[in-house]
């Protein structure tokens, strides 16, 4: 299922993934004027190609590069991405086997580094660099209209599971950066716009700042990751174990305790 929403000139292809007639897993991709951020994933190629017919694309840019954020990157000439970013779209690996049946591999795409500054028509966009996600992760700020882009950085509901590589403290300085913007609208990689950006990053930097304190506070105790896995958010659930540790709650206390 694909809708197409507008908010003054920033459009949300707004995609789900289905599992048996479900609609399990929104993820947008946005056009403004002749940009595409993110792309989709390549299991819902055909339909998001044929819902974007209408507009011309010049430059696409990936937020970061995994695989529900790139799966149509080849349909295009090339994309844009964080240098880090580069080897993993030229080169696309199935990491985990769930990704094969929701999201399908991305065909290889050619990737060229973005620049700091992204102008299309009268909108200039900041491009900034937000690791913490993922290590190549980028986002996008338009100052005049206070619009940002900001991939899987700040996501609706609770933090729980999270990527092998993810480093926490690196999203945390990230989202506190994004949180000392003038952004009146924020568009996430996943679900709909905050209308209250602000708040929801305060809110963010604080949520992830507790955890910490309480993860490294059982540490000290003595508490290993597992045991204060188990005591914040019990056993890891069903799907995780499809993942093969590539993604859990355990990766996302092992974050907080590196450094
Ligand atoms: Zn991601």
């Amino acid at each position: 299922m694909i809708e197409i929403e507008s908010y003054d000139d920033v459009h949300r292809i707004n995609m789900s993934i289905s599992f048996f007639g479900k609609q399990i897993f929104p993820i947008n991709a946005y056009i403004v004027n002749d940009v595409l951020i993110d792309t989709g994933a390549a299991s819902l190629s055909r339909d998001f190609l044929d819902a974007i017919k209408e507009f011309t694309i010049r430059t696409v840019v990936n937020t970061h590069a995994h695989p529900d954020h790139t799966g149509s990157n080849s349909a295009f000439p090339f994309v844009y991405v964080h240098r880090k970013g580069m080897d993993r779209l030229k080169n696309p690996q199935l990491e985990m086997q769930i990704q094969k049946f929701l999201y399908g591999l991305p065909e290889p795409s050619n990737p060229k580094e973005i620049p700091s500054v992204l102008k299309t028509g009268e909108y200039t966009f900041d491009v900034m660099y937000t690791p913490g996600h993922s290590p190549d992760h980028i986002s996008l700020y338009e100052p005049r209209k206070k619009w940002a882009f900001t991939g899987d950085l700040l996501l609706w509901g609770p933090t729980r599971e999270v990527f092998v590589d993810v480093k926490i403290y690196d999203a945390i300085e990230s989202l506190e950066r994004l949180a000392g913007l003038d952004i009146d609208i924020l568009f996430p990689g996943h679900g709909p716009p905050f209308r209250n950006p602000k708040e929801a990053l305060a809110k963010q930097v604080g949520t992830l700042k507790d955890f910490g304190m309480q993860i490294r506070e059982l540490h000290e105790r003595g508490w290993n990751a597992e045991e204060i896995r188990n005591h914040l958010f019990g056993r890891e659930r069903m799907y995780v174990y499809l993942c093969g540790g590539k993604f859990s709650a355990l990766n996302l206390i092992k974050s907080y305790l590196e450094d």
